[in-house]
């Protein structure tokens, strides 16, 4: 069994490590289950099928539909990539060397494999191997996986948390509590650190587009294109009268945000009850009177020339590529506009420079002066953070040991001290390859 099959993701050298070997027999796999759609956790899984992969692959079935998206986008920019990187050697004299990680065709393979489930639908997945999902609360269709089955030993349940979710998320429910497991596999993203809570963070973001309107400046918003665009989408119909959105030309300028919208629209139904209640009435926030869909590049270029009043949501959400690049180009310079951050920074990233402060930065070989006021929300995170971690672990009858997966090692060190100091539990922070009994 495989949990996840994700891209590495980072700088060169992490990127350098996709292609290399998975670290099994490929042939010996009989089943791979996703926790959820985020190309960390699934980016890899056609290159999986590219290397002879064709058992199934279950997951939500939220899931798969968010899968095509991001695995054909995925296809298209490593074709991109690997297209530049060879034009550059054939200037240089050199014959070009790099294939594409994965292809188009390769993809398709892939999607035709994926069996969606439901949450809390245990499924026979192998003979005497049950598997059931239950909501993470981090994206749509993000899953909790359960697998129990029978061992020498007696059966036995692993748990692996997939990416959990914050309490009281937009559209998303709490992560769903478990209550039983032999051995825990429990991301740690934010293991050492405690969001802002959701009401200051709303009110951050509020203060946001009443300074912009009173500058008559422009707000630009970074965001992924899968759960932010939609969660910031949604905090701008829930607050539109107390923030006075109605004065503002919103542009969500990402057709992959655009595709993913979509799918969130035909699982309306996973939404929390705030979130189908809005869905259902007059202020379903991916119908805002003044939201503006930008497909076309020509219609993108067009917001250059707005000084002001427009709202403009564009990926990439770290500001490394994307529509938001040119977006930043146009405005950075203005010290009327507003750049909000609203997710995690990486280093290395110009969405990291300009949080950091930087004075200039570069965009397409252009120096460019800062002089836009810059928020930095974190309240805002997908991610459960440190005392979220530790609640969802709590639910867990007689605390069983746990290993810590997703995370870097300050935040992994940090709750595995607060996790053994709070239950007594025997928690692992694993090194790659290591192995554990269930
Ligand atoms: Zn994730």
């Amino acid at each position: 069994m495989l949990l996840d099959c994700g891209l590495h993701q980072g700088g060169r050298e992490d990127e350098a490590r996709n292609s290399e070997e998975f670290p099994f027999d490929v042939d010996s796999l009989d089943a791979v289950v996703i926790s959820h759609a985020h190309i960390d956790h699934i980016g890899r899984l056609p290159l999986l099928v590219k290397r002879g992969y064709r058992g199934p692959v279950f997951t939500h079935r939220a899931t798969a539909d968010l899968a095509r998206i991001m695995l054909e986008d995925s296809a298209q920019l490593a074709a991109a990539d690997a297209e530049r990187h060879n034009r550059r050697r054939l200037r240089e004299g050199l014959p070009a060397d790099d294939a594409p990680l994965y292809s188009a065709l390769d993809v398709a393979d892939t999607l035709g494999l994926l069996r969606g489930i439901d949450y809390i639908t245990p499924t026979e997945i192998l003979p005497g191997l049950t598997l059931t999902l239950r909501d993470a609360g981090h994206i749509l269709g993000s899953a909790s996986v359960e697998l129990r089955g029978e061992t020498p030993k007696g059966p036995r349940t692993l748990l692996f948390s997939g990416d959990l979710g914050s309490k009281g998320a937009p559209l998303m429910n709490d992560p769903v509590a478990v209550p039983r497991a032999d051995l825990v596999l429990l991301e740690s993203t934010y293991g050492d650190r405690l969001h802002r809570s959701r009401e200051a963070t709303i009110a951050e973001l509020g203060e946001v587009f009443s300074q912009a309107a009173v500058e008559r400046g422009n707000v630009l918003i970074p965001a992924f294109a899968v759960g932010r665009s939609q969660e910031i989408l949604y905090w701008l119909a829930r607050h539109y009268d107390e923030w006075q959105i109605a004065r503002w030309q919103i542009y969500l300028d990402s057709p992959m945000a655009m595709r993913v919208t979509d799918v969130y629209s035909r699982h309306a139904g996973l939404f929390d009850r705030d979130g189908q209640q809005r869905w259902r009435s007059d202020s379903n926030p991916f119908q805002l009177p003044n939201l503006r869909l930008i497909n076309s590049v020509q219609d993108s270029q067009a917001l250059n020339a707005r000084g002001g009043g427009c709202i403009i949501i564009a990926g990439s959400g770290m500001c490394n590529g994307g529509r938001i690049r040119h977006h930043l180009r146009h405005n950075l310079w203005r010290d009327n506009a507003h750049v909000v951050f609203a997710g995690y920074q990486a280093r290395g990233t110009l969405g990291r420079a300009l949080v950091d402060g930087a004075e200039y930065v570069t965009i397409f070989g252009e120096r460019i002066k800062v002089n836009a006021k810059r928020h930095t929300i974190g309240g805002l995170s997908a991610h459960a953070d440190q005392n979220g971690l530790t609640d969802w672990y709590a639910a867990i009858a007689k605390h069983p040991r746990v290993v810590l997966v997703h995370g870097e090692d300050a935040p992994r060190a940090a709750l595995a001290q607060r996790l053994n100091e709070r239950f007594g539990c025997e928690v692992k922070i694993p090194t790659n390859g290591q192995m554990f009994d269930v």
